[in-house]
């Protein structure tokens, strides 16, 4: 196992006997570990301090989680008046260990320490009990909504638990999205088709101002490489396209590098989606990484959603040029735009989602979640 940067990992009492607990003890030295009840760090309210915010990225706990482990994706909120792609959630752990500018987490998640879950087991059981009721739908469910799906995974193995079940029911698709290059754990589980490894992807010059502590654009390729030889699916999603001083030439090398490396048979899809958080967030970032990060240069403007985004001009101008960068190379290759509103599909794809060829089952409506009748997501 590659070593992580962590300062101290707290384990809950109440997880004393997973599998989990038991590799970081094996692991890790035991003054990096401390014992702690399920109260601990409970009592945080209100946004972190840039201090506080830091901190919560190098720590970690060990926990059971209490709610549902498997919901429908925020963007799927009536509130947002986005095109949906029926996406689904399996949430592992919160908060990263990675540290991005731009991160939604960052007003998102109010939780002051980063969680790895440790009842897995009860994640699975949730799962099983939906792919046993619904085995023919095309359910997709992705594991990295509120944390990185694989940059802890050589020391959860969570992998390794998930791949074997998405195995049994093919028509439902697993996806892992991460900006690790963490992936060796379980490549022997291939070939299996329905698990797709995705990379956010940017240009290196965005990954090495705004993505730190993630794995180097090469890095990437070079792990995307080994997910395509050892028989899973892979996909990219170059998101969120941030506007800087020579973006066309930046976006222009990233889209020769993938097509360079990559045929659209090795992907499944790539997704396009812009720079885009909520107004709170603003502020954080300015405090967080300064006036000179990338993000924080922009003009942005309130959506319909209510996020903060590009002027929808620029937004679609970035959208068609690096769309048509792959179609000119080869038509075969199956974008799409995540979290954008239907006029900006209509201009830049001139159709819907449910008219794209490729696309029609990532938006066709699905029975509900039990989560969905208890709880309400909060827009991405
Ligand atoms: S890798 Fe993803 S979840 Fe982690 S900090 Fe970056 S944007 Fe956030």
């Amino acid at each position: 196992m590659r070593p992580f940067n962590f300062d101290t990992i707290y384990i809950d009492e109440a997880s004393r006997d997973s599998d989990v607990a038991h590799r970081i003890q094996a692991a890790f030295p035991s003054d990096k570990i401390q014992w702690v009840d399920s109260q601990f760090m409970n009592d945080h309210k209100g946004p972190l301090s840039k201090d506080q915010f830091e901190w919560s990225k190098r720590n970690v706990l060990v926990t059971p989680f209490k709610g549902h482990f498997f919901k429908r994706c925020p963007g799927a909120s009536q509130k947002t008046a986005l095109t949906c792609c029926n996406y689904y959630v399996l949430n592992l752990g919160s908060q990263c260990n990675l540290n991005c500018s731009y991160c939604y987490l960052q007003s998102y998640l109010n939780t002051a320490i980063m969680k790895i879950y440790s009842n897995i087991d009860m994640a699975k059981a949730e799962l099983l009990d939906m792919m046993k009721s619904f085995p023919k739908y095309p359910y997709r469910v992705g594991t990295g909504e509120i944390i990185d799906s694989l940059s802890m995974d050589e020391l959860t193995l969570y992998s390794r638990q998930l791949i074997p079940l998405f195995k049994e029911f093919p028509h439902w698709t697993l996806e892992f999205k991460t900006k690790s290059d963490r992936v060796d754990q379980f490549l022997d589980l291939g070939p299996v088709e329905n698990v797709h490894v995705s990379w956010s992807i940017n240009p290196p010059v965005i990954i090495d101002s705004e993505e730190h502590g993630t794995a180097r654009f090469e890095q990437r390729l070079t792990a995307a490489r080994k997910i395509v030889n050892a028989g899973f699916k892979l996909a990219f999603h170059i998101d969120p396209i941030i506007y800087h001083e020579g973006w066309k030439e930046n976006y222009a090398f990233l889209v020769d590098e993938i097509v360079r490396n990559f045929s659209p048979t090795d992907l499944k899809v790539i997704s396009l989606g812009t720079l885009r958080f909520q107004p709170e967030q603003r502020l954080m970032m300015r405090e967080r990484f300064g006036m000179n990060s990338l993000v924080n240069q922009a003009e942005m403007f309130t959506s319909d959603s209510g996020k903060m985004r590009y002027d929808w001009h620029l937004r679609t101008e970035m959208f068609q040029f690096v769309l048509n960068r792959f179609k000119n190379n080869n038509p075969a290759w199956n974008i799409f735009l995540c979290m954008e509103t239907p006029e900006t599909w209509a201009t830049t794809l001139n159709k819907s989602p449910m008219k794209v060829d490729g696309l029609e089952n990532l938006f066709r409506p699905l029975p509900k979640v039990k989560s969905e009748t208890s709880e309400s997501a909060t827009a991405r």
